[in-house]
């Protein structure tokens, strides 16, 4: 759906639960109306834009109080919907914000949907496509680094890059227009099909240059999933919880309790994990275990990254070396633990075992070994160099990848066409096609469909 309506909507816009204050945010041309019928303190309609004003909010059924509040008033078209808007700021709790918005909402305003605040400020022209999804990225970015990558891309950079892409091909399309209209000149053919190729090969190269920015980015934005395996009793609710700073995983002292398969995101040295605790891999008869072991088979397959624990105050056994064995082609840190108990691990079979992958000691009780943990873990992830690359552009986000190696394959096909010495009009149509495929990007072009099924995926009140 386009902007049709002329709705004034609202919601809650901080997360709901037991905060300080709570915001509830209006959006659209009765946004003061609205707040004034439930609102008692100084005349809204009459307070200056961008003024925060203190006073309560009444049911007007009964003139009963229901809060104290702090409004500001915000008015067209410098606000975040280029609408007037105003925000509530209450105290918290779930009760007061709740019923606040249901009176907001019966005076005047409806519910609105996950993400139609930054909806409409895309529509209303102030944040093309690429920039909601960055304020998308805000809100779910888990480390510094990805709310720099998410901030470079509201600032418009990626917008910037991928619009001068754009205006080169359009260039080129001119170009070749111009050449078409004298074709009785085989000079000109030949000089067409020359600069296309050119072109198309250069444009191509900057867009593959994006594209190499995509892996790095992708774990900026979604995290490194990991999986911590080991035998039970090794440390790996230990280890999760160190990660964590905080008890939510069950530690016991009964091997296998761990039979969930908890998902935990944890910023190590700047690399957002996606930590996967899981019940380790062995047979075992009891049934609830089994699930959580099924689980962790599946936990193995979709990791990125594996801890794999071993117990130092224990002889390897043949669980440990299957483990060893099963990982040895991923991408793993084998880690040594307890290592403030005696030793009973054969340290030279131990390496052996490990080959070229990294081995850490540590003894989690006593916290040692975990920074040796955490560089480790960042250095695998940022050798590549993102840290001297914050300030270019990165592609972090799943649309924008699809659509970026979608042109790079119509340029693809650009090329092909010349090599097959297909007509230069026929080959336009490829040209044309990446630069429309670029322009979903920027938002520049768009469908319905994909403006709703994007802007969806916003928490509510955004
Ligand atoms: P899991 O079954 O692999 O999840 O192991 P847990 O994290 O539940 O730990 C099993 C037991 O080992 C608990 O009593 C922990 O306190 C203990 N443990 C974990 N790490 C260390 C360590 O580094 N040193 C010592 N001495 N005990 C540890
Ligand atoms: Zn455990």
């Amino acid at each position: 759906m386009a902007n049709t309506d002329n709705d004034t909507i609202a919601a809650i816009s901080t997360p709901v639960g037991e905060g300080g204050i709570s915001i509830i945010r209006i959006s659209g041309d009765n946004a003061i109306p609205v707040a004034q019928k439930i609102y008692r303190g100084k005349d809204l309609a009459k307070v200056p834009t961008n003024t925060i004003n203190y006073g309560h909010i009444i049911d007007p059924d009964n003139n009963e109080e229901v809060d104290e509040v702090m409004t500001s008033v915000m008015r067209a078209p410098h606000t975040y919907t280029c609408e007037d808007v105003v925000e509530i700021n209450c105290h918290g709790g779930l009760l007061a914000t709740n019923r606040i918005l249901q009176l907001v909402l019966s005076y005047g305003a409806r519910m609105a949907e996950p993400g139609e605040f930054t909806k409409r400020a895309f529509l209303n022209g102030r944040l093309d496509l690429s920039q909601s999804e960055a304020v998308m990225d805000l809100i779910w970015a888990k480390t510094d680094k990805s709310m720099k990558v998410a901030l470079n891309q509201l600032d418009g950079n990626l917008s910037h890059l991928i619009r001068k892409l754009r205006k080169d091909i359009l260039d080129v399309l001119a170009q070749v227009e111009v050449n078409i209209d004298y074709p009785e000149y085989d000079a000109v053919e030949e000089m067409t099909t020359k600069m296309l190729k050119e072109k198309a090969t250069e444009i191509r190269q900057r867009i593959e240059a994006l594209l190499k920015t995509a892996k790095q980015g992708k774990v900026l934005r979604e995290g490194l999933a990991t999986a911590i395996i080991g035998r039970p009793n090794v440390g790996k609710s230990s280890l999760l919880n160190s990660l964590l700073h905080e008890d939510k995983a069950i530690v016991t002292n009964v091997a296998g309790t761990t039979r969930d398969v908890i998902e935990e995101y944890v910023n190590v040295n700047g690399v957002p994990l996606k930590l996967i605790d899981t019940a380790g891999i062995h047979d075992t008869k009891d049934r609830v275990e089994k699930i959580g072991v099924e689980r962790s088979r599946k936990a193995l397959d979709a990791a990125d990254l594996i801890l794999l624990l071993i117990d130092n105050s224990e002889e390897l056994t043949a669980e440990d070396r299957e483990l060893l064995e099963v990982t040895k082609d991923k991408q793993r840190i084998v880690i040594l633990n307890k290592t403030d108990l005696p030793n009973k691990v054969d340290r030279d079979e131990l390496k052996k075992l490990v080959g070229d992958d990294k081995l850490i000691e540590t003894s989690i009780v006593k916290n040692e070994g975990m920074n040796q943990l955490g560089e480790t873990i960042s250095k695998m992830f940022f050798e590549e160099g993102i840290e001297n690359n914050q300030s270019s552009v990165m592609v972090t986000n799943a649309r924008h990848i699809g659509l970026l190696h979608q042109a790079d394959d119509s340029l693809g096909d650009v090329l092909k066409g010349i090599a097959a010495g297909m007509p230069v009009d026929l080959v336009q149509i490829d040209m044309t096609r990446s630069w429309e495929l670029l322009g979903e990007i920027t938002g520049d072009s768009y469908q319905d469909e994909l403006l709703d099924q994007l802007f969806s995926q916003f928490c509510l009140g955004k």
